[in-house]
């Protein structure tokens, strides 16, 4: 869980506040991390308002069978890479790349 108080900032940026959406996806660790994901999958993207609007969007997909459940994999895989990363930088004072936490979200 995530402290939503008033001291917690966001350990990516240490700009703005903890928040999940922040975190995952408006930090701009994240926006590149999400990015990195996006062009090894010559996707273009906006980035949305929300976490849900990302996943509404990423799980409206017309790849094939196998594809599709890979690019899925890939969604929950980069939001756990993300909080890998975060708890790593909390925790352990380990600080990991855009690029190790975005290939390590990859197949
Ligand atoms: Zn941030």
């Amino acid at each position: 869980m995530i402290y939503e108080g008033p001291l917690s900032k966001c350990p990516f940026c240490v700009t703005f506040e903890e928040t999940p959406h922040h975190l995952f996806l408006h930090c701009i660790f994240s926006w590149n991390t999400w990015c990195l994901i996006l062009v090894w999958w010559q996707m273009l993207w906006v980035c949305p308002p929300s976490l849900a609007d990302l996943a509404n969007w990423w799980f409206d997909n017309r790849f094939r069978r196998l594809e599709r459940h890979i690019w899925e994999v890939t969604f929950f895989a980069a939001l756990w890479s993300l909080w890998l990363a975060r708890n790593d930088l909390v925790f352990n004072n380990v600080s990991r790349s855009i690029t190790e936490v975005g290939v390590g979200s990859m197949p």
